[in-house]
């Protein structure tokens, strides 16, 4: 229909130059053919724009590449999004570093660079409930999937039922677990509950791999690095082993703020003490409620370079062959 007109106006001496192909479904089979599957659906529009805009065989070679490469990269990130099972939501952009004051900005954005993925560095995120420790996890993760790796995202109490139907696998198959194989690993939530032996040691093995491998890992916990041997079947050995592991090349980002989840709540009561200031004296609600206060940020962000005796970590691939 389309190639009829541009013929017809063509003809008429209406369009300056003659179409450049006369048959776009042979053009659009073969884009097809080459599984350039969006330009094949698109190239009868391109070639009626190029005619129209009377661009250069390299400037519609360039446009029919370019929307190819655009939409291709769309398809990936939405399916690597899809794989991950990251929670939707959670960017940078929309954290509040204002109000988490603890958290640097620039820190989080040379974070999603993506450098220390990399450099199959670690992330620990640790601090109260409600600080934006998950957020941070999920918005660093998301730009590491629109960056090119693949990601996946676990609540702790979601990955040990995994680890523990695993168990028997052999090695040639559990390589190709996400848990194992992926590029970044989130594991949200450690520490609420203390793990039982076997998931402890199902645990050290996943980090053990990952560390051999050079693949990143980033771990939200409200337990401090102290509590660790209690939360892994009290086995300091065990502990110390996958802590070495994780913190041998790790930014720990300790964040000692307030609840962004009482953001709101607290709002509500230091609006509702202001009106009580107000109110006569002797009036029993005008009580503290200890939520409205400045963050204490505690000791801020830190970049571990390393807790574990080893200076530099070496080369994921000369650590793979040890
Ligand atoms: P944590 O994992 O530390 O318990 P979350 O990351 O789950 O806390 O944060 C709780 C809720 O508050 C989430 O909906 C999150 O998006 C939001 N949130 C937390 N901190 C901030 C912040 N500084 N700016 C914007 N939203 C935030
Ligand atoms: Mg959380």
């Amino acid at each position: 229909m389309r190639i009829e007109q541009t013929r017809r106006l063509h003809a008429a001496g209406v369009l300056p130059s003659p179409p450049p192909c006369d048959n776009v479904e042979a053009l659009s089979q073969r884009l097809a053919a080459l599984r350039l599957d969006f330009a094949a659906e698109a190239i009868a529009d391109l070639l009626q724009a190029a005619v129209k805009q009377q661009q250069s065989c390299a400037a519609f070679l360039d446009a029919v590449l370019r929307l190819e490469l655009e939409r291709q990269e769309e398809r990936r990130v939405a399916q690597a999004i899809r794989i991950s099972h990251l929670p939707t939501g959670p960017t940078i952009s929309n954290f509040d570093f204002a109000f988490q004051p603890c958290v640097s900005r620039s820190q989080i954005e040379t974070l999603g660079t993506g450098q220390w993925i990399r450099d199959g560095a670690a992330l620990l995120l640790q601090g109260p409930p409600g600080v934006g420790k998950t957020h941070l996890a999920t918005a660093l993760a998301m730009r590491a999937i629109e960056t090119g790796f693949s990601v996946s995202f676990y609540r702790t109490d979601e990955l040990l039922p995994q680890l523990r139907r695993d168990a028997e696998l052999s090695p040639a198959r559990l390589k190709h677990r996400k848990y194992m194989s992926a590029n970044l690993m989130v594991l949200d939530e450690f520490g609420y509950e203390p793990l039982d032996r076997q998931a402890a040691n199902l645990l050290f093995r996943v980090m053990n791999y990952r560390y051999v491998q050079g693949s990143s890992i980033a771990i939200t916990t409200n337990q401090g690095i102290a509590q660790w041997p209690s939360i892994l079947a009290d086995d300091e050995v065990l502990a110390g082993a996958i802590l070495d592991r994780l913190l041998h090349n790790a930014t720990v980002l300790n964040i000692q703020g307030r609840s962004y989840r009482l953001k709101e709540l607290d709002a509500q009561l230091s609006a509702a003490q202001r009106q009580e200031r107000h109110a006569p004296p002797g009036d029993a609600s005008t009580a503290d409620t200890g939520l409205a206060h400045e963050a204490d940020c505690g000791p801020s962000s830190a970049s571990a370079a390393a807790t574990s005796s080893a200076g530099q970590r070496p080369p994921a691939s000369a650590r793979a062959k040890n």
